[in-house]
């Protein structure tokens, strides 16, 4: 089994990384109700757990749409073990939000199951990973806030390579663009976008470089993060510079918005991971004729 599903866990980021019976989370979307139901009910079809099952999860960073749902999984799922593997710059402002605190209360109380893991550099047993950020000889820029100090990977599978990004913005468009352009030069690239396509998030620099042949967008419709561009998604200047799908500089480049507003939908795509990159799967819950149709729709409208 080598498999991603990627969860449409409305405003945040949640994916499920499985290798050879060894599992590995990447953030766990929001706490508030609505969305982890939809974060749990889509997990619960594909996550093992119990006394036997362990986890590896990673927060790439301390903004609650990335760590919100871990106290829920904590409580919801018995695991046997977790590895939970964080990042706090040194020098860089503690978190003191309410949900942060009972976060961190929340692992203390059952500390025997959970094992906190610096993620400088993050690596992760079972897993080809490569690290770029947190780098020391890269400092955090304070402009972004927490944004700017997400951890930044990319996991191997054969021919392909997932670029996961958490909400990294400066950082990533200079400092990282040149390192993960070159370790995914001729691999067939899944980009997670950054920042939930937000205009901050993923340049056009870093897209034409790196070529992705599958970009994925989750965002939140409504959502309270960005109202720069009235009447329109914050993301939709970044699904322009990803193109339309099935015409792109890039052949073989599609665009997957993760999130599609006030429906009851489940959204959620399950990448395949075979032997090659030509048996490389995509499917999803519901339509993908749809979807495409929605992105088609949102780049008209931009361009
Ligand atoms: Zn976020």
């Amino acid at each position: 089994m080598n498999r991603a599903l990627i969860v449409d866990c409305g405003q945040g980021d949640c994916i499920l990384i499985q290798k050879n019976n060894h599992q590995t989370l990447i953030d766990c979307g929001e706490y508030y109700k609505k969305p982890w139901s939809k974060t749990k009910r889509i997990l619960s079809w594909y996550i093992q757990k119990g006394r036997d099952k362990n986890l590896d999860c990673i927060i790439t960073h301390f903004h609650s749409d990335h760590y919100g749902g871990f106290v829920k999984l904590l409580r919801e799922y018995n695991f046997g073990s977790v590895n939970l593997y964080l990042h706090n710059p040194p020098g860089f402002p503690v978190n003191n939000s309410p949900k942060f605190v009972e976060l961190t209360e929340e692992i203390e109380q059952i500390s025997d199951r959970v094992e906190v893991i610096d993620a400088l550099p993050l690596d992760i047993d079972g897993l080809l990973v490569k690290s770029y950020y947190p780098d020391p000889a890269i400092p955090v820029p304070l402009s972004r806030g927490y944004n700017d100090t997400s951890i930044v990977f990319s996991v191997t599978f054969g021919e392909a390579i997932m670029v996961l990004t958490g909400d990294s913005c400066e950082v990533l468009n200079g400092p990282l663009r040149k390192a993960i352009k070159k370790d995914t030069k001729g691999k067939f690239v899944i980009l997670k976008v950054s920042h939930h396509g937000s205009i901050t998030g993923t340049k056009r620099t870093l897209v034409k470089e790196l070529k992705p042949n599958i970009s994925f967008i989750s965002v939140g419709n409504p959502n309270r993060y960005d109202r720069r561009y009235p009447g329109s998604m914050p993301h939709m200047p970044t699904v322009g510079l990803l193109g339309k799908p099935g015409n792109h500089r890039n052949k073989n480049s599609s665009v997957y918005y993760m999130t599609e507003p006030r429906s009851s939908r489940h959204y959620f795509y399950v990448l395949d991971f075979m032997k090659t990159k030509m048996r490389l799967s995509i499917k999803n819950s519901s339509n993908n004729r749809l979807v495409d149709q929605v992105i088609y729709e949102y780049i008209t409208c931009i361009s």
